[in-house]
């Protein structure tokens, strides 16, 4: 199956050809680890976990290597950390359980999950204050080769040594200055110069450098952490459209100069923004969302990640409460097939249109309209034989986009939960089912008065119903 991807580096869709297919990398920039992890940082984690299980897929478990880092020394970490009176590492070791803990529940694949003792690990979680020695030796190469110079205790990077600089964001150097509205350092020899190094107060973290004591800026991060484990040229490189200017450009910039000139990422993915309720997610607005506080709320990961894949990955979602009760109803049709686990299987094959949408720029839309599609090949009046195979590659169709775990779901409880809350009124399903049969047969008589009384006897429980071609069906109310 031919892979497309959509490249920010050529603006187009492209026939993905990795530099080794024995090895395919990819490098994703993770999350800033200070606070919870909102759900807007969970759209990269997740996005970027089909892409993974995808090359898996395409390439062999044992062919695709995957780098997600933890930046766990930033300023604003610092910052953080003495508001809170508390030392980095017990801030930046408790954020990183914290998002782990987060992304697993929303059925992401973890290292310990695909690695196996002893061989080369194909998914590796690096942190930046683990590659210091490597930063270090990367600025200097950049210095001696003349695209960065020292100034107070300050190491930077010299835009106008790169010719190209400017060709991932497609910006011109005198675009960016117009554009910049930061305050122009005083040691800095052009405006859009980045800092490498910068010397650190002996409170904040720092470390031993041919520079000074100080700490790594930003940028150099993600360029040493990937060429230490993926190369100095890889396959693709992922993050949030956010990072493109001038997080990705600054870190093309170093790689390539450090470099040589050899490409650095050869396709950049970037996934869109999300917004909450049709606005900006920002703390003075109040629409703060965390991964955290919706799985607190009783909405399980598999929901949280169904509505996020039910958008394009490059489009922007406006994330709503609606759009998750939605995506929890939608998901039922599929665990009322997966659910219970009779006959061993035959294959682990997912269905080729599934794989063929994901293929198309991880068309995940897509995709789960062909899961629809799917499960009407099965459903009522075909044979058990065709039923069975059809389950398998529904369940194999799932698990590919890491919705393979729907055992016991039940979307009603779910919506029961969100509504009053875990500890209010839970639906009586056997009084509702008994109301259900009742009107059933009063309609059947033509009772409609009876038939109308248990309708509203029903909707003061918070029940709405729906009558179709195969019966009654019922949901809570909302
Ligand atoms: P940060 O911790 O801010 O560096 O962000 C971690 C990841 O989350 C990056 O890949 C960002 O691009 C991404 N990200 C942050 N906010 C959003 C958002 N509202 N929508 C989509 N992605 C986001
Ligand atoms: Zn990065």
């Amino acid at each position: 199956m031919t892979l497309k991807l959509y490249n920010t580096l050529t603006r187009k869709k492209e026939v993905f050809e990795p530099q080794d297919a024995s090895n395919v990398r990819m490098y994703v920039c993770g999350p800033t680890v200070y606070d919870y992890a909102h759900i807007g940082n969970a759209r990269p984690v997740i996005v970027f976990d089909v892409l993974f299980r995808l090359l898996r897929h395409l390439y062999g478990e044992d062919h695709v290597t995957y780098a997600r880092n933890i930046t766990d020394v930033d300023d604003k970490i610092i910052a953080r950390a003495a508001d809170e009176d508390r030392a980095i590492s017990d801030l930046t070791e408790e954020t990183t359980r914290q998002f782990h803990d987060d992304i697993r529940a929303l059925g992401v694949l973890m290292p310990e999950d695909v690695n196996t003792p002893g061989a080369t690990p194909s998914f590796i979680e690096p942190k930046a204050t683990e590659h210091i020695p490597q930063m270090i030796a990367m600025i200097e190469c950049l210095i001696a080769s003349g695209h960065a110079y020292e100034a107070e205790g300050h190491v930077l990077f010299d835009v106008t040594s790169k010719d190209d600089y400017g060709k991932l964001a497609r910006r011109s150097l005198d675009e960016m200055e117009a554009g910049a509205r930061v305050e122009v350092a005083p040691y800095k020899k052009g405006q859009m110069d980045f800092v490498l190094w910068k010397p650190s107060l002996a409170k904040q973290p720092g470390w031993e450098s041919p520079w000074g004591r100080g700490r790594p800026g930003w940028h150099i991060e993600c360029s040493a952490m990937s060429e230490a484990h993926l190369g100095e040229s890889f396959d693709i490189h992922g993050g949030g459209i956010d990072l493109l200017f001038p997080h990705h450009e600054n870190e093309v910039a170093q790689s390539e100069c450090a470099h040589g000139g050899k490409p650095f990422a050869r396709y950049w993915l970037h996934n869109g923004f999300l917004q909450v309720e049709g606005e900006k997610m920002s703390k003075s607005l109040g629409n703060f969302v965390t991964v955290r506080e919706l799985l607190d709320k009783g909405w399980p990961g598999e929901v949280i990640r169904f509505a996020m894949l039910k958008t394009h990955y490059r489009q922007p979602i406006n994330w709503t409460q609606k759009g998750l009760m939605d995506a929890a109803l939608e998901l039922q049709t599929f665990a009322n097939w997966t659910s219970d686990e009779d006959d061993e299987p035959t294959s682990d094959e997912p269905a080729s249109s599934i794989v063929a949408a994901l293929s198309d720029d991880l068309n995940t839309p897509l995709a789960v309209a062909e899961l629809h599609k799917l499960v009407k090949t099965f459903s009522p009046g075909h044979s058990d034989e065709v039923k069975q195979k059809g389950i398998e590659q529904l369940r194999n169709s799932l698990r590919l986009i890491g919705l393979g775990e729907l055992d016991g779901y039940d979307a009603n409880k779910i919506a029961s939960t969100i509504t009053y809350g875990r500890d209010g009124p839970q639906i009586d399903e056997a009084r509702v089912g008994q109301l259900i049969a009742e009107r059933t047969a009063a309609r059947k008589t033509k009772d409609f008065k009876k038939s109308d009384e248990i309708r509203d006897q029903l909707a003061e429980m918070g029940i709405a119903l729906k009558d179709g071609p195969d019966g009654t069906t019922w949901e809570v109310a909302r």
